[in-house]
């Protein structure tokens, strides 16, 4: 068996493994396998690209791809360590951008690569000029696209720009007009490239992909995330294609279709329009109250809180991103504890995107040991909220918008929204009355039976356990310590 087949053989071997990534991340029980998998693919895929590639190029090239793969894998390490939960759809977005990018320079190259040896003399067949002359353009645009859109995803998760989409006049016709004017130029590219021509499809794209993603509001950008990291996938089989890598085009298809199967998964349990999301918010309502405050709004205090709960029946706790940002899950998780001995039937209400990842609450509540059987899915537990004392809302916004229900103009309309404001009372947790990540306003806080407990989350449960009546003997709360100097409850 010779180097190249080997390789080819290689080939076949990471792709299973990708197959077998993708099987075992769609289960909790089996993600780590998966995630095992797709390491050993991705080895395997490089091996083997190198290998192959070695007969062909000098030995000092093979070292500096070597030193590249070295240099990338140490940041990607150091990157992968520090990152924080909150932070890794941002840093999704950035990854996503990388492809993009390469993808955009993977096709700038070919076209010098077939420009500098001439039609005559290039691997490409004479005859099938024009369609690689096509490949160029489709690489580059979905690349650019990716690239430009990931950006944006980028700075909206972190927060160094505003998530409120943003409407220019006509945007709907901008983004028809773009994808018009692609067809046209990738027509004309493919009958006579030219250096103008490769620069229109690269500025066009560029700009397309920064409008669809800047004009998407806050509450659709867990879909966004999904979508890049479909288009993320259809850039790589591009550069496949062009760089007539087989493993590539699969691996690119593996990721682009799966990305899109997931946001139209996520579309339909978010009750959004797939085709509005890919099209940049095509048709979505005009963005309304913002941070405008809607009436009067009562404080309480931990006190007040803490005598609410003892009283109580029942209480449901939703968590959002406020929780994770402040950490509070391990206080909450000894809240849980010690209403329970009080005999107080306590259960969570956990909404599929709040947090910044899939899954984000369920983590962390896990990690604070909070018993799965009181965990429930937004549709488990939606129609209880009525029969419910008190809910506490911890650090949650957009997922607890009464406005997706009540308010057609409202940017997040039709969202299904956890149904809080049904209970006897409700406690809000947060530090102001800023609006959540959607950067819509929320009528919850202004209702009757709200009262808003102002504060970083985790100081004021711990503020509640110290104020709980009646504190266990040997809890952090007897002792006034604060939780962050306990170990996790068990
Ligand atoms: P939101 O992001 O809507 O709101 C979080 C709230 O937490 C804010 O209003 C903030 O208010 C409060 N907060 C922040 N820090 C603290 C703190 N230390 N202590 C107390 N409160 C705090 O949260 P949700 O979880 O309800 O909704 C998630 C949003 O993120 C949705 O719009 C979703 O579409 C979007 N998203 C979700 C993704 C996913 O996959 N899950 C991915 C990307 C986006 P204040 O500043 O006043 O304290």
């Amino acid at each position: 068996m010779n180097a190249t087949t080997a390789a080819q053989a290689a080939d076949i071997v990471a792709a299973l493994l990708f197959i077998f990534s993708l099987a075992g991340l769609s289960q909790h029980r089996t993600s780590r396998a998966g995630v095992a998998y797709g390491i050993g693919g991705m080895a395997l895929a490089l091996v083997a690209t190198v290998v192959a590639a070695a007969q062909d190029i000098p030995g000092s090239t093979v070292v500096l791809i070597a030193a590249a793969t070295a240099v990338g894998g140490a940041v990607g390490l150091w990157r992968a360590r520090r990152v924080e939960m909150t932070q890794m759809p941002e840093l999704i977005a950035v990854l996503h951008s990388l492809v993009g990018l390469a993808a955009v320079l993977v096709g700038w190259n070919s076209y010098y690569e077939v420009e500098a040896h001439g039609a005559a003399q290039t691997r490409v067949a004479p005859d099938l000029l024009g369609i690689h002359h096509a490949e160029v353009f489709i690489g580059i645009f979905i690349g650019a696209v990716t690239f430009t859109g990931s950006i944006v995803a980028f700075l909206k998760l972190s927060a160094r720009i505003k998530s409120r989409p943003l409407t220019l006049p006509g945007k709907n016709a901008l983004n028809l007009g773009a994808l018009v004017a692609f067809v046209a130029l990738t027509v004309w590219f493919t009958v006579s490239p030219d250096l103008g021509l490769m620069i229109a499809v690269t500025v066009l794209a560029l700009a397309l992909g920064w409008h669809l993603v800047v004009s998407i509001g806050g509450g659709d950008m867990p879909v966004v995330v999904s979508m890049l990291n479909s288009y993320s996938g259809w850039a790589a089989a591009a550069a496949g294609f062009l760089l007539n890598n087989n493993l590539l085009i699969v691996t690119g298809a593996l990721v682009g279709s799966s990305g899109a199967y997931l946001s139209y998964v996520m579309c339909r349990a978010m009750n959004r329009s797939f085709l509005s999301v890919i099209a940049g918010g095509f048709g979505a309502p005009a963005p309304s109250s913002g941070d405008v405050e809607q009436g009067e709004h009562r404080e309480t205090s931990a006190d007040e809180t803490a005598e609410l709960l003892e009283n109580a029946t029942s209480v449901i706790i939703t968590p959002g991103y406020g929780m994770a940002v402040a950490q509070a899950q391990h206080p909450v998780a000894e809240l849980t504890q010690a209403l329970r001995r009080r005999g107080v039937q306590v259960r969570f209400g956990v909404h599929p995107v709040a947090g910044r990842l899939p899954g984000h609450m369920n983590v962390l509540l896990a990690e604070a040991r909070v018993p799965y059987d009181v965990v429930l899915e937004m549709d488990e537990i939606n129609d209880d909220f009525g029969d419910t004392t008190v809910v506490l809302v911890i650090g949650a916004n957009d997922t607890v918008n009464p406005a997706a229900e009540e308010d057609p103009t409202s940017p997040i309309a039709g969202m299904p929204v956890l149904r809080v404001w049904e209970a006897e009372n409700v406690v809000v947790f947060k530090r102001s009355m800023s609006s959540g990540y959607a950067g819509v306003q929320n009528p919850l806080f202004f209702r009757e039976n709200s009262r808003m407990l102002f504060g970083d989350a985790k100081e004021s449960v711990d503020a509640i356990l110290r104020s709980l009546s009646t504190p266990e003997p040997g809890s952090a709360a007897s002792r006034g310590l604060r939780t962050d100097q306990q170990p996790a409850p068990a």
